[in-house]
């Protein structure tokens, strides 16, 4: 057993939001590097069992759970949150801002309480302030751009103070803390329906309903022309881990700096999927008009960068959905409950 192995075999680690879309990917890329890890949700994984050595449902709103799901645990990473894509983010400010900021602030507190020794916390892209985001063709955005700051929702706010907590935490008790800003995480086993689901879950929906009952009409938010970069779920949990392990402690971007339309989005699930489209631009939440994010620190900082291109990234993701599009028009879709539970 190399060294490595022994160490994190010795690790007990902790994933919050085990049950969403990149806490389920990080256990099980945690177990497949030895650790034996814990994860807690208000859910279960909705898409497939955990593999998570000990999966608890806690409310980490509430500080008697946190002190609960931190109790004997080394190392945690801290993704629960109550967030979704645009649409959801733009319109639920006040229940948002303060179920994470619950959920932060006791979260690392019992952390510290129960002698956790490193902390990582998921902040966003969306901390970024508004009046650099306002042109299409946006200039790539560096982690010192962050102030004077500006977020554009209070999503943005809450995670710029769990930043902040970060810091202070780390400067005053000596908590080893890593952050990292993502820009939009994508890939399988992820929401794609419901109102909580990202650009790309929801492009890939809709182009797969387009395929499969043959209307080739799709709905896009706005004009279209709004820019984003997206990154691979696999190259996510790479940089993750790599920052885990780092000494860096300021926060650092996590993103592809190739920053594609909504509109050539969908075009290249389009090609992916094998059909003509007709988009249908419709009024809709949009977010800031252009975002791309400056790689050069994180390349610096690890050595590394995302790898996975948008292509190879949506056409795993695309045969994903298209697989649960099918089931739900066929009537075939696996009951949830056959699926929620860990694995013996
Ligand atoms: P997700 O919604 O799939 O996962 C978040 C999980 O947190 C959910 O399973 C949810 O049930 C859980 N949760 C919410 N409230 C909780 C509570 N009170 N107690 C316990 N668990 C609770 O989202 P994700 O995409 O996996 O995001 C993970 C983290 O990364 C989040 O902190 C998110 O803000 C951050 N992030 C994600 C992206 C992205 O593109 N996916 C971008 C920026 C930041």
């Amino acid at each position: 057993m190399s060294e490595q192995v022994a160490q994190a075999k010795a690790t007990r680690v902790l994933v919050t939001g085990a049950g969403g879309f990149i806490g389920h990917h990080l256990v099980t890329f945690l177990k497949r590097r030895g650790y034996w890890v814990r994860g807690v949700d208000i859910k279960y994984p909705e898409f497939a069992p955990t593999d998570a050595d000990e999966f608890e449902l806690l409310d980490l709103r509430r500080w008697d759970n946190c002190l609960q799901a931190t109790r004997g645990i080394d190392e945690v990473y801290a993704l629960a949150a109550d967030m979704g894509g645009m649409g959801f983010i733009s319109s639920n400010h006040a229940q948002i801002l303060r179920n994470n900021a619950l959920i932060n602030l006791h979260t690392i507190e019992a952390a510290r309480i129960n002698g956790v020794s490193r902390y990582f916390f998921t902040s966003s892209a969306c901390v970024y302030p508004e009046y650099r985001q306002m042109d299409a063709n946006v200039t790539p955005l560096k982690e010192e751009d962050v102030y004077p700051a500006q977020p554009q929702d209070a999503y943005g706010w809450e995670k710029l103070i769990g930043e902040h907590l970060c810091r202070h935490y780390r400067e005053e008790f000596g908590l080893e803390t890593r952050v990292v800003r993502f820009h939009n995480i994508f890939g399988p086993l992820g929401t794609w329906e419901g109102g909580r689901e990202k650009a790309p879950a929801a492009l890939c929906r809709k182009i797969a309903y387009a395929k499969l009952t043959g209307n080739p009409e799709i709905e896009i938010w706005g004009d279209g022309e709004q820019t984003r970069s997206f990154c691979y779920i696999d190259d996510c949990l790479t940089g993750i881990y790599k920052l885990m392990r780092s000494d860096y402690h300021e926060p650092l971007n996590l993103g592809q700096d190739r920053m594609v339309t909504i509109n050539q989005l969908a075009d290249i699930i389009a090609e992916i999927a094998g059909i003509e489209i007709v988009k249908k631009h419709v009024p809709g939440p949009q977010g800031v008009r252009g975002r791309n994010s400056d790689n050069t620190r994180l390349r610096q900082v690890l050595g590394w960068e995302p790898e996975i291109s948008l292509e190879e990234g949506l056409a795993r993701t695309y045969a994903w959905i298209e697989e649960q599009v099918r089931a739900r028009l066929e009537g075939t879709a696996i009951p949830q409950a056959t699926l929620n539970k860990p694995s013996p």
